[in-house]
């Protein structure tokens, strides 16, 4: 009897990358828009996505570990019941990991303005709240470059605008006020120096 052995290549193991943390260079930098054959792209989604479960962060963009490019990952699923409607049906978007690539976004400046307490995992131990408007369209890519048109509202709109700016190299300090940013200048150095603690590893520019 002869065995014949088959190999099938074997997926690559998951990356918990290192997120770049507030002071990094790339954090403040416009991102490159993506092409369809980008070389190692499906991996980098990947880590991306394992990299945000770990940090339990509802999003991620590319520029936190270190690509300046224009993708960001995002995962609701920690609202799913407040999402949930009457019969309690979660929708589609609340039940995994969400990639968006190349996004182009069309606030809804006529519609009301929230505000909301925003985290970001480059910002550990940082709260502070910030207004945006609560409805916005988004024309993007998924990770097979099929393109989507979605009006949303509620916290995914709230993580879209969050994770859009950093394609942008936006913060969302930058929404806070003169005097809100001066009294927290002191709290920013220190996790600049990479003087802070987060469960996760973050990687600091000094
Ligand atoms: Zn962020």
């Amino acid at each position: 009897m002869r065995f014949r052995l088959s190999c099938r290549p074997r997926p690559a193991p998951l990356m918990v990358l290192p997120i770049y943390a507030y002071g990094q260079p790339i954090l403040r930098q416009r991102a490159a828009e993506i092409e369809a054959d980008s070389p190692d792209l499906q991996t980098l989604i990947d880590d991306m996505i394992e990299t945000m479960g770990v940090a339990h962060g509802a999003g991620l963009a590319a520029p936190q570990v270190g690509h300046s490019l224009r993708l960001f990952v995002a995962d609701l699923t920690t609202y799913a019941d407040d999402l949930a409607d009457e019969e309690g049906n979660v929708p589609d978007y609340a039940t995994g990991p969400l990639v968006f690539i190349n996004p182009e976004i069309v606030l809804d400046e006529d519609g009301p303005e929230v505000e909301v307490e925003e985290g970001c995992l480059s910002i550990p131990d940082l709260r502070e709240t910030v207004w945006r408007p609560d409805a916005l369209t988004i024309r993007f890519l998924d990770r097979h470059f099929v393109s989507h048109e979605w009006p949303v509202d509620g916290p995914l709109a709230r993580v879209i605008q969050h994770e859009a700016d950093h394609l942008d190299g936006v913060l969302y300090l930058d929404y806070l006020s003169p005097l809100r940013r001066k009294f927290l200048g002191r709290r920013l150095k220190a996790i600049a120096r990479g003087d802070v603690e987060a469960d996760y590893p973050l990687a600091f520019a000094t």
